[in-house]
């Protein structure tokens, strides 16, 4: 490529050519890509994004969970331009700090729940979940229980993709390649009531599952085990919500035997449950929360980690040294796009906003869908939901494998101009936190929709 050209100074053909040539995608077969060609986006604009045809698109997945103040704001553009200009990058090693990123933790410490005052910043979710793993084995060192290393996780739970993140997710496909999950990991299953507890009652379930973390800490010995770690809401295992019964048990075992409780709120935090973090929604007081996307709204790479009083104060008063950090820990780009963010998010009222109006109504209008002949469950929260599409709605029966219903709704979805994701059969949104009434009426009607013509073409394949 000679020089820099917009988008329209290519055709999309050229676009492919080269991707195909030179770019190696995420959780992407690569060859089967190249084939077929990638969808290359040109241009966001609030809940709406454009491909390099001109075809205009409803972003119901925020981006990948991340854009909840939609595409476009000037506001994060200046802030992002106004620290550019004035200090682009300094790092926060060795005993310096810049102003963007100490209002970053100072603001974070006055959004979250009460116990969380410290911050650690990374540059992406995974990064915090690492961070998370050495933290927390760090933690119980100093406290001179060194044998607590191990942590436990959850079957489908995502946690990123580095070695400890893909470790502590429980995808396992991902295990599958690179010899994870790394020592000192495993995972019990996950409070999927669909998936796992059909025909029990599902209150019943939830504590059912919780008491399958107890039953492991005794498996390995408490005295082995550092902290349990789950996302409020499984959000890329299929946005999955739990019973209510499930986190206050959780929490209840994991300090009846003293272990450290994370929340993985990188897709919850933020306001996309309805409350500033999904810990929040879902009943609980963890001991570190681990974020990144939203924090952003996903226009600037920026991740962490919210370290509770209690594991703060044995970091900072008898640890010493804490041998970690990026390059990009506190990035003041990175921090002023986040405090502009937070600002806005809370100027807007953003938070509530999904709690009290567009969170329940578009509860209500994904309800009128659930008596859809494919739809066997719909689970929301807040603004995140998933619709389980079924073959036979009287009896919960799933779709064989081989017909791959999920990907089938999804390039229908495509095709009438909406963005919803399949995590197998079940099909997710996640739009951002701008959304209006009127952009849920058109969301859910372009669902219903792609769900017609999944059945019709269903029936054409002689799948139903
Ligand atoms: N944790 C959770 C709950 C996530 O959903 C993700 C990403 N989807 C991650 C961690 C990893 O974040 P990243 O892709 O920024 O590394």
């Amino acid at each position: 490529m000679a020089e820099t050209t917009t988008s329209s100074e290519r055709s999309t053909a050229d676009w492919q050519a080269a991707d195909a040539a030179h770019f190696l995608h995420p959780f992407t077969d690569f060859k089967a890509l190249a084939a077929k060609g990638s969808r290359v986006i040109v241009k966001g604009d609030n809940i709406y994004l454009w491909d390099s045809e001109g075809h205009k698109m409803l972003d119901a997945m925020s981006g990948l969970w991340c854009v909840n103040v939609g595409y476009g704001r000037e506001e994060l553009i200046d802030a992002a331009t106004r620290q550019l200009k004035e200090l682009p990058f300094y790092n926060s090693f060795f005993q310096t700090s810049n102003p963007r990123a100490i209002e970053l933790a100072e603001l974070l410490a006055e959004i979250s729940p009460p116990g969380f005052s410290h911050s650690f910043f990374t540059g992406s979710g995974s990064e915090s979940i690492d961070t998370i793993v050495r933290m927390v084995r760090r933690y119980w060192d100093i406290k001179g229980q060194p044998a607590r290393q191990h942590i436990i996780s959850r079957n489908n739970a995502y946690h990123g993709s580095t070695m400890a993140g893909a470790s502590l997710g429980g995808m396992s496909g991902m295990h599958e390649q690179g010899g994870l999950p790394i020592p000192g990991i495993s995972h019990i299953e996950q409070p999927f009531w669909f998936g796992v507890g059909q025909g029990t009652d599902r209150e019943e379930f939830g504590r059912k599952a919780a008491s399958w973390l107890e039953a492991r800490i005794l498996k390995i010995g408490a005295d082995k085990v550092a902290a349990f770690i789950g996302e409020p809401v499984q959000g890329a295992g299929g946005v999955i919500v739990p019973p209510a019964s499930y986190w206050p048990e959780i929490q209840r075992i994991c300090d009846k035997y003293g272990i450290l409780l994370i929340s993985d709120e990188v897709i919850c935090g933020f306001g996309r449950t309805g409350n500033w973090f999904g810990c929040q929604t879902m009943g609980f007081k963890p001991d570190l929360m681990t974020f990144a996307k939203g924090i952003t709204s996903g226009y600037i790479p920026l991740g962490g980690v919210l370290v509770g009083d209690k594991v703060a104060r044995v970091l900072i008063e008898e640890g010493g040294e804490f041998n970690h950090g990026y390059t990009y820990s506190g990035h003041p780009v990175a921090c002023a796009v986040a405090v502009e963010n937070l600002r806005l998010i809370r100027r807007e009222g953003l938070v509530e906003r999904v709690r009290d109006d567009v969170g329940p109504y578009l509860a209500e209008g994904l309800a009128a869908i659930e008596n859809h002949p494919l739809v066997g469950e719909v689970q929301s929260c807040g603004l995140m939901a998933a619709m389980q599409l079924v073959k036979d709605k009287a009896n919960s029966t799933c779709f064989d494998s081989d017909v791959d219903v999920g990907m089938i709704c999804r390039t229908i979805c495509f095709e009438i101009g909406l963005v919803m994701r399949a995590v197998g059969d079940r099909m997710i949104i996640a739009p951002p936190l701008v959304i209006t009434r009127a952009q849920i009426d058109e969301m859910v009607g372009l669902i219903r929709t792609a769900l017609d013509r999944t059945l019709e073409e269903l029936k054409r394949r002689g799948a139903v």
